[in-house]
């Protein structure tokens, strides 16, 4: 008989977790053992024994096979809350086709031995009467830093330093001067506890509507019977959809169970969290990436002991290892931030999903404008489908006015401002009221377009645009089709055929000679190089310090601006045409959170969206501000291209040292793929085909069958192996949020 090896680790918390232990499997228990399971060995020259886990099975000895101890036990009982996170290991192994190892070290925090960090506290030493008055004062000379902290401190008496100086954007200087006046103190920890001690108010709590009522009132129902659905919550920003968690937190976790709440790392701002920590106190924690390892490794032993009940973070805080998980809560589920750059590239909704048919616990995910793959699953029923249609924080939704850009260039306006916009700027600022322009520009990498008729270069294969080379030659990043760059345009004979080029500068430069000693911000790359900078941008703006803020998608999100009663979009089809399946769905996005920035407040609000193709379906919906609309146009698109979520796409991406290897290595590998019978476009060089001297060459491979695609997968690492090449990488990525 065959001897089969199991592959075995030993202390799973271990920041090493490369090392691993071969063990023999005896044949007592032989086909009892599997990956995943916790077993007991012998270790060490003692031969104590400790708890280990298996991560993988075979046939091969890698050792001398006389020297290889042999499995004790089967670990008994109950492992606890680490079997879970190896179970759940086991299946981002299996979802997304990467090693045990790299999925072990994406759900288990690493222990790592830090120094305890210095905490600072503000703590109030005045009366509320006292604040106030202060605050009064500081009100009158404008000192908004002032008035921010003043602000926060009469309703809290203590207020770490960090988020003070961090994300209200208040100096070392201000609060010092505080500290002088007698108005505050400030205290030092060095013991690492909770990140955040607030005074709780349960008092805080709101009447529900009735329409959030019945959304609580059918979740709870489920909850005492047993979750069998995830639910999609689709309400605008405003409609009250935390409120609605916090209602439904509020009773999973009086039931004694845990919940996660994945916020993208963007909205993961003060206000959010305080809401939070108003309501449930300091059982609450929260999870994000300014954590140092050490400082995650607390908080996963805290969970474990049941010292939380309520952990809020980005994705990674799904990992928390909680053990009697009740609910996930996935909030702004649509954000492209819940898919994992790094291998295994998973997507947090969809490994929530797992982990809570694990706990048998619930998900909730809420969104403004879901993605497709929600909205998808919750018209075929796989999801229960709420809506929220009022806005419970006062203000209406903006008064939407579309600009062909065709038309303007044919009445002979050649600015970057449409007659509208320089209108309404000119409007607003005699007002006093801010304007935001907003350039969208996410994926644009050179497409070509017509300004006389609006037509887009397409590939013909792909329905996706063409991009233009320094060579001359208009290329598909799918497919690699190519053809020579025309001189006029095929559709109307234009000779105003070219690429977009303005950039924030530009815009900036244009509306200051349009409108001389405008106060302008400006936010993109170049500007927020620092989280910080981009926190003082958007806080300048906050205060008033500016009447117009210029910036790409960065701004659209996030804060809100009461005084904002004009949003221009420059041109709206620039993320439309990029070379990507999602450029419908992410222009139909932008374009709705563009919108909704203006009229947060009593003041009514205005929004013009130029474009060279306000007939585009993306463009009409947004305008009108229908996502039922758009989503039935756009799964059409899907269906009839076979796109996720109407099918499944793995991306197979070869990074190489050499072009001429790399493209043979692509074409080798492809081949595999098209051998096992499967749908493939490409191989073609990447977007981006080189960076940093390292060549890029990417294939997509389609089938409504993910487990096709898994086998395809399996089958490429291994003619991968057999080739036994070194200068080249090869990834993965199933379902990609965003195409190379
Ligand atoms: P969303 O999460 O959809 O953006 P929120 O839950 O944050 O919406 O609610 C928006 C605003 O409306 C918040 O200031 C919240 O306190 C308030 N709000 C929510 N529900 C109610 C309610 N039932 N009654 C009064 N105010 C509410
Ligand atoms: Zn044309
Ligand atoms: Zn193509």
């Amino acid at each position: 008989m065959r001897e089969i090896y199991a592959d075995v680790i030993i202390d799973i918390s271990h920041e090493k977790l490369d090392k691993t232990f071969q063990y023999r499997v005896p044949n007592a228990l032989a086909g009892e053992i599997d990956v995943g399971m916790c077993v007991q060995v012998p270790f060490g020259k003692g031969n104590t024994i400790r708890k280990g886990y298996v991560i993988g099975l075979g046939e091969e000895c890698n050792f001398d096979p006389e020297k290889t101890k042999a499995i004790h036990a089967l670990a008994e009982g109950d492992a606890g809350v680490e079997a879970n996170q190896i179970k759940l290991a086991r299946i981002l192994q299996k979802k997304y086709a990467c090693t045990m190892i790299q999925a072990l070290k994406t759900v288990l925090p690493a222990k790592k031995t830090v120094k305890k960090l210095q905490h600072r506290t503000i703590v109030r030493t005045m009366s509320k009467e006292e604040i106030i008055s202060l605050l009064g004062q500081a009100d009158r000379k404008k000192q908004v830093a002032k008035v921010r902290l003043l602000t926060e401190l009469m309703e809290q008496e203590r207020i770490p330093y960090a988020w003070v100086t961090g994300k209200l954007n208040v100096s070392g200087a201000t609060i010092s001067s505080l500290e002088k006046c007698g108005a505050i103190q400030i205290q030092t920890t060095t013991e690492h506890r909770n990140p955040v001690k607030l005074q709780e108010d349960r008092d805080n709590r709101k009447t529900l509507s009735s329409q959030q009522q019945q959304i609580v009132d059918t979740i709870l129902a489920d909850f005492h019977q047993g979750f069998t659905k995830p639910y999609l919550i689709h309400g605008i920003t405003g409609s009250g959809k935390t409120e609605v968690y916090m209602e439904v937190i509020r009773e999973v976790v009086a039931a004694g169970k845990q919940v996660i709440v994945l916020i993208p790392e963007i909205a993961l701002t003060y206000q959010t969290l305080l809401r939070f920590y108003r309501r449930f106190g300091d059982r609450v924690s929260v999870m994000n990436s300014t954590l140092s390892p050490g400082e995650k490794y607390d908080q996963c032993e805290r969970a474990k002991q049941g010292e939380i009940d309520v952990i809020i973070g980005p994705r990674s805080a799904l990992f928390t290892p909680f053990p009697n998980l009740g609910l996930i809560v996935i909030d702004e589920e649509h954000e492209g931030s819940y898919k994992s750059e790094s291998t295994p590239k998973y997507h947090a909704r969809d490994v929530a999903m797992e982990l809570a048919k694990l706990h048998g616990a619930g998900v909730i995910m809420g969104s403004a404008t879901p993605s497709l793959e929600a909205y998808y699953r919750a018209k075929s029923g796989e999801y229960l489908l709420f809506t929220l249609t009022e806005r419970l924080s006062g203000g209406h939704l903006p008064t939407v006015h579309t600009v062909d850009l065709r038309q303007e260039l044919r009445e002979g306006n050649r600015s970057i401002f449409s007659r509208k916009l320089q209108d309404l700027l000119s409007d607003r600022l005699s007002k006093g009221e801010q304007s935001i322009l907003f350039l969208n520009r996410r994926g644009y990498a050179g497409f070509i377009s017509c300004r006389a008729c609006g037509h887009v270069m397409k590939c013909p294969h792909c329905d996706v645009s063409l991009s233009e080379h320094r060579n001359g030659l208009l290329i598909c990043h799918y497919c690699n089709y190519s053809e020579p760059k025309p001189k006029l345009c095929p559709e109307c004979g234009s000779k105003y055929i070219s690429g977009f080029r303005a950039g924030t500068q530009q815009i900036e430069d244009k509306l200051k000679e349009m409108f001389p000693g405008v106060r302008c911000l400006r936010m993109d790359g170049d500007t927020t190089k620092t989280k910080e900078s981009y926190e003082n941008i958007l806080s300048a703006f906050a205060n008033e310090e500016a009447d117009v803020l210029i910036g790409t998608q960065m701004i659209v999100k996030g804060h809100d601006f009461p005084k904002v009663t004009l949003v221009g979009v420059l041109a709206a089809d620039l993320s439309l045409s990029a070379n990507d399946y999602r450029a419908g769905e992410r222009t139909f996005q932008l374009l709705t959170q563009a919108v909704g920035r203006a009229g947060r407040s009593k003041l009514p609000g205005e929004a013009v969206i130029q474009t060279y193709q306000p007939e585009h379906y993306a463009v009409r919906h947004a305008k009108e501000q229908d996502c039922e609309g758009f989503y039935e146009e756009e799964i059409l698109y899907r269906e009839m291209l076979d796109y996720p979520p109407a099918a499944h796409m793995l991306a197979v991406q070869i990074f190489a040292i050499n072009a001429q290897d790399g493209a043979l290595l692509a074409d080798t590998l492809a081949k595999v793929a098209r051998d096992n019978r499967m749908r493939v476009i490409g191989p073609a060089t990447a977007t981006i085909s080189k960076i940093n001297d390292i060549f890029r060459y990417v294939f997509y491979v389609k089938s409504s069958d993910y487990d096709k695609l898994i086998e395809t997968k399996d089958k490429i690492e291994e003619k991968r192996k057999m080739m036994q090449r070194t200068g080249e990488q090869v990834q993965f990525d199933f379902d990609p949020m965003v195409t190379m």
